[in-house]
């Protein structure tokens, strides 16, 4: 029997954050273990991007209050790119375009840096081509792609395909994907939710951030979570999101209410 706590990744208690001096997560509370797939919903606008954006680090938010614990350290007193290195994913809603930089010298800074991080050796341009064609073929991703610009004139399919590129040559401990399935035609769907699936294990965990129930049928969630104005205010299994494709966020949102 595994120590109870051992395996905790994400320990979120009450955490609150701002942007530009305005309050938008309100208190959210959220335990990740490994192994888990956890999925939060919830209508626009609810705090869902700025709860994945504060657990990346980006700097525009600012955290008030609470406590993020990641691996049993301190999770909030990290700079983005040691977040990064210790192995927080982030794949964006709205991926950046890097004109200038190719694909694949991209990812070999990204993947270097991880490995230096680890204390191993640096891969070479040579070892590493070929480690990312391996891996392209968990996105079914043409090798085309590894000569451009990043993302730049990607399609929005594509660009998602090449968030989980990343994903699959850094390998994270907790990736976060923040609606990595909109604007997706359910092909594209299906390719980048049977990527992550296979990239999905005993020892990481995954966090899935959707406005739709669509994406949960492919990439099964074991909790599903409803954000509601900077708070979690339900949790349920992968039902409840089949709940809310049917009832709609209404009735989630005033049961919150009305319990306060
Ligand atoms: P969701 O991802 O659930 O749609 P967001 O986290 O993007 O919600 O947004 C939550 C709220 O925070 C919204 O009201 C949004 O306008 C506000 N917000 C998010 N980022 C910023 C920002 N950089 N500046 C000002 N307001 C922001
Ligand atoms: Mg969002």
């Amino acid at each position: 029997m595994i120590q109870e706590g051992s395996d905790i990744i994400l320990s979120v208690k009450n955490l609150t954050a701002a942007v530009d001096g305005t309050e938008i997560l309100k208190g959210v509370n959220l335990e990740i273990r490994a192994g888990e797939i956890h999925a939060i919903m919830g209508l626009n606008g609810s705090g869902k991007s700025t709860f994945s954006k504060v657990i990346a680090g980006h700097p525009d938010y600012e955290v008030t209050g609470g406590e993020v614990t990641y691996l049993g350290q301190n999770l909030l007193e990290l700079e983005a790119e040691a977040r990064s290195r210790s192995g927080i994913f982030l794949a964006f809603q709205y991926p950046i375009e890097i004109p200038g930089v190719s694909n694949l010298d991209f990812l070999r800074v990204a993947y270097n840096s991880k490995r230096k991080h680890e204390g191993l050796e640096e891969v070479d341009a040579f070892d590493f081509d070929e480690l990312v064609r391996d891996r392209l073929d968990v996105v079914k991703m043409d090798s085309s792609f590894l000569g451009r610009s990043v993302n730049e004139g990607f399609s929005g399919g594509e660009k998602k395909r090449n968030e989980i590129l990343q994903m699959a040559l850094l390998e994270p401990k907790l990736a976060i994907l923040d609606e990595t399935d909109s604007g997706l035609d359910i092909d594209a769907l299906k390719i980048v939710a049977d990527g992550v699936n296979q990239l999905a294990n005993a020892d990481n965990a995954l966090l899935v951030i959707t406005h739709y129930q669509r994406l949960l049928d492919y990439i099964v969630p074991d909790y599903v979570h409803v954000m509601g104005n900077g708070r979690i205010i339900r949790t349920g299994t992968k039902d409840l999101a089949l709940e809310l494709e049917e009832r709609g966020y209404e009735w989630v949102l005033e049961e919150a209410t009305v319990k306060g």
